[in-house]
């Protein structure tokens, strides 16, 4: 007995179908190419009910000939495959002349076209992949194809469909991640009669705050970077604007948007220190390379693509938004000339001045710099102007050595004044900077300890060695995290049992906090392990930075705080204390005149 049959055309292509529209997003994507390709500047999209009853894309592109709209519905219809070349590989392939057979297979599909030149246009109706009607009509010029009743003979896909707020989301998603990066073509998108989105073509930035909000101009760095293997082009959100989500993290390759993991790790591996824990940024960068440069054995409906200088991308990638975060407000913002004159304006009448108070340096001074702790910041600062000189290297493959270069200028004297015994206020030609104090010192101390691994060390040998004691736990714990300590400028001896001498530590830190400052170091590095991603070196530096720094309250003296500033902008991430707070806040002229 025979059983095998032939497939009625109208099933292969429903099957098909399923393929490449599996919802109504998937048809949205498809008719917005197609009206991209046709080289429109304005694509408006009408929905209802999310794409179920209809979507329509309306375009002002080349449009079709009278034969060609007939054409155009038909399997492995294409006029794109003598330019395949040119475009983007993984965007033609597999989906050579499907996307409009498909659709026409499972919806009720109507063509309006003229095509550019012609007096007249034609319009056809298709459904369930049966041409109903073919005819001239008048039009504007341009095509627009409404698709109504997606799987209307497919009831299981429509069955499976979520609900209307969940495919709207789809196709929002959708809409977002070709229209953000197609930034010079119009886009609209109307649901229910009511529009969601007008955009008018404009630069990158402007597109991202017509999808996202106005605020977003605000919150973004730009990341530019180009060389012989990849031009970069995008923003990345300031680390003050992190989300507690992996929302908006969007990455284009020659004007389409990409899954690849590696790419979005280096993004944020270039924020490593700069975020609160469960924090991501936010980030859009389209990417240009040779398209021979990208594997396209991949599968072509999804998006995820292989590049063949995978490593070296991701170094670039990951040090051109380095840059953008660390450099750009700061190293524009800040110069030490001579401050201008800010017009301040009358004071209210009746208004009294208060008489100005010097604040003593009463307490502990944590600026008394140990000759190892001068050196070492000499150094830095000495690394700093070498690198300066030095050309961005040419990319190879260790492109993983890329050095960043240093952003801040040490501060020439320029007078400070301490405010509410917690921030320190100090003019520079854009405005009045605002310093933290704790903050910036937090930064400042943790950048020596981290970099004092590798360099001079700076400790202070106590006078009196201290003893420490833990829990039996918390001891072998300690023990683990020793050779660590003593990178930092710790000398350290178990006596056995739960107890330690220590004989020497960092400058700076006060002995008879000792224990408890361990204590609290034990407890952040417990709380940080739970969390892969974070390196057990940066937790505790971040630590004891944090423990270390100076407090609110404490006065400091006009030395120690333009010391403070000046350590400060010696830093490659002065803006950011290692928790991912602001250090800084410049308040410009136009907010001091208010
Ligand atoms: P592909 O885009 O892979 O060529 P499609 O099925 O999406 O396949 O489209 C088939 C053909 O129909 C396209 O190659 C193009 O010539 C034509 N076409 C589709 N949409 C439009 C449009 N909006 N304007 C002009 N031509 C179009
Ligand atoms: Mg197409």
């Amino acid at each position: 007995m025979d059983i095998i049959n032939i497939l009625p055309d109208s099933v292969a292509n429903q099957i098909a179908a399923g393929e490449v529209v599996d919802r109504p997003a998937g048809a949205v994507k498809e008719l917005l190419e197609n009206a991209m390709d046709a080289g429109a500047t304005q694509i408006d999209l009408v929905l209802k009910d999310a794409g179920r009853t209809l979507i329509q894309v309306t375009d002002n592109g080349c449009g079709m000939s009278d034969s060609d709209a007939r054409l155009c519905f038909e399997r492995h219809a294409t006029s794109k495959i003598q330019r395949a070349d040119d475009l983007f590989a993984i965007h033609t392939m597999g989906f050579r002349g499907e996307a409009l057979a498909s659709i026409a297979a499972i919806a009720q599909v109507e063509l309006r076209t003229r095509q550019t030149g012609a007096d007249i246009g034609t319009r056809v109706v298709i459904e369930g992949a049966q041409i109903v009607s073919q005819e001239p009509t008048a039009c504007p010029m341009g095509t627009t194809m409404t698709v109504k009743n997606l799987f209307f003979n497919v009831p299981a896909r429509r069955n499976f469909l979520k609900k209307d707020a969940v495919e709207l989301s789809h196709i929002e998603e959708t809409f977002r991640r070709i229209t953000l990066i197609h930034h010079d073509i119009g886009f609209s998108l109307t649901h229910n009669g009511k529009k969601l989105y007008d955009l008018s073509a404009g630069s990158m930035l402007q597109r991202i705050c017509g999808l996202f909000g106005q605020p977003m101009k605000e919150r973004l760095y730009a990341v530019e970077e180009e060389t012989d293997l990849v031009k970069i082009r995008g923003f990345a959100s300031r680390p003050e604007y992190s989300r507690k989500t992996r929302g908006e993290q969007y990455l284009f390759v020659n004007g389409r948007f990409i899954k690849h993991p590696a790419l979005s790790a280096a993004v944020e591996k270039a924020y490593t220190d700069l975020l609160p824990d469960h924090s991501y940024p936010s980030y859009f960068i389209g990417l240009q390379v040779d398209p021979a440069r990208i594997d396209v054995n991949i599968h072509p409906t999804k998006t995820e693509v292989k590049f063949v200088d995978d490593h070296a991308l991701f170094a670039i990638l990951r040090s051109a938004v380095k840059r953008a975060i660390g450099q750009f407000s700061l190293a524009t913002e800040l110069s030490f000339d001579t401050p201008e004159e800010f017009n301040i304006g009358p004071a209210p009448a009746g208004y009294v001045p208060p008489e100005p108070k010097i604040s003593y340096n009463t307490g502990y001074n944590p600026f008394k710099a140990t000759s190892s702790q001068t050196h070492l910041r000499m150094e830095g600062l000495e690394r700093a102007k070498r690198e300066e000189r030095i050309e961005q290297p040419r990319l190879t493959d260790e492109a993983e050595e890329i050095v960043d270069t240093p952003t801040m200028q040490a501060a020439q004297t320029a007078a400070c004044m301490q405010l509410q015994g917690r921030y320190i206020a100090t003019p520079l030609s854009s405005g009045l900077a605002l310093i933290d104090q704790q903050r910036a010192h937090e930064r400042i101390l943790y950048d020596r300890l981290i970099s004092s691994q590798q360099s001079a060390i700076s400790s202070q040998t106590l006078l009196f060695p201290v003893q420490c004691r833990f829990s039996a736990a918390d001891a072998e714990l300690f023990g683990e995290l020793m050779p660590d300590l003593k990178g930092y400028g710790f000398v350290i001896d178990a006596m056995g049992g739960c107890t330690f001498v220590v004989s020497a530590t960092p400058a700076g830190v006060n002995e008879s906090t000792i224990q408890e400052l361990f204590d609290q170091m034990l407890t952040d590095h417990k709380g940080a392990s739970m969390q892969k991603h974070v390196q057990r070196s940066q937790c505790l530096c971040a630590s004891l930075a944090r423990q270390m720094a100076i407090k609110p309250g404490q006065q400091l003296t006009q030395e120690e705080m333009q010391q403070l500033v000046a350590d400060l902008f010696a830093c490659p991430m002065a803006e950011m204390s290692p928790s991912g707070k602001r250090t800084i806040t410049i308040v410009k002229p136009e907010e001091l005149l208010k």
